[in-house]
């Protein structure tokens, strides 16, 4: 298959050389692909901006020895657009992308959950219809779910009893008295509730909980990803050390359609 088509969601854009980019591209049937995009940076590329970061695209490429070249790119949904005109949408989006392309760690590997996965998180983000947080927590569960990470919420992670009493990020999730770990954080009521809600798409439940929640909700997830990504994907894959997740700073990339 030198040549070959598929539809995707643009990760990240690197430079390459005077004009060029290399575009990471989580695809829906070919999983991860590095694709070189010729003379996107000239303004007068056919590319345009649809090549950017957040975009769902329709594109050709021409397989080759270690990258790819884009023949054709369409456009099938531009949610870049709706997402960087907002911070809290823009860092939640940024967090999206990092960790799909943490998660599909090989290169070429299908990964379809995880692009549907990402697919409907952009799309949801994009709409505005939820709090960007809540979106950004729902899509790192239900990754890692995908991923074979789920935390337990509502069965102790180590016993299975149901009286859950504390979250141990090492133990897998929520533990009870007995089970639980020295140092293990005591969830406010109505937090791990808002982590299953989330995981299993109940948007009415999240919707309704309180901000205290939806903080201690945003702390549990972010440090149990990295924790896993760390402790579980790290030493399997070949992952680039320098992510910044949810480090990510209004000038840390390039606003939608700049090039430079
Ligand atoms: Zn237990």
């Amino acid at each position: 298959m030198s040549l070959y088509r598929d539809e995707g969601v643009v990760l990240r854009t690197q430079k390459l050389g005077e004009a060029d980019r290399i575009i990471t591209i989580l695809t829906k049937r070919t999983g991860k692909v590095r694709g070189v995009a010729k003379g996107i940076r000239r303004t007068t590329s056919r590319f345009g901006a649809r090549l950017e970061p957040f975009t769902h695209v329709d594109l050709q490429l021409h397989a080759g020895r270690s990258l790819d070249v884009i023949t054709q790119a369409e456009t099938l949904h531009p949610y870049g657009q709706a997402i960087v005109r907002d911070y809290a949408r823009y860092t939640a989006g940024m967090a999206m992308l990092e960790t799909a392309d943490r998660l599909a760690a090989a290169e070429k590997e299908p990964a379809l959950r995880l692009f549907l996965l990402l697919v409907g998180g952009l799309r949801t983000l994009a709409e505005g219809a939820h709090e960007p947080r809540l979106v950004l927590d729902a899509f790192l569960l239900r990754s890692l779910a995908v991923a074979g990470y789920a935390p337990a919420l509502t069965a102790c992670a180590r016993c299975g009893g149901e009286a859950v009493q504390a979250f141990a990020i090492a133990a897998g999730g929520a533990v009870c008295g007995a089970c639980r770990p020295p140092g293990a954080a005591v969830p406010a009521p109505g937090t791990l509730e808002l982590m299953n809600a989330l995981l299993r798409g109940d948007w009415a439940t999240a919707d309704g909980s309180e901000p205290r929640q939806r903080s201690e909700c945003s702390g549990f997830v972010a440090r149990y990803l990295q924790w896993h990504l760390e402790h579980g994907i790290r030493s399997l894959r070949h992952v680039e050390r320098d992510w910044p997740l949810r480090r990510a700073e209004p000038d840390a990339a390039p606003a939608y359609g700049a090039h430079g």
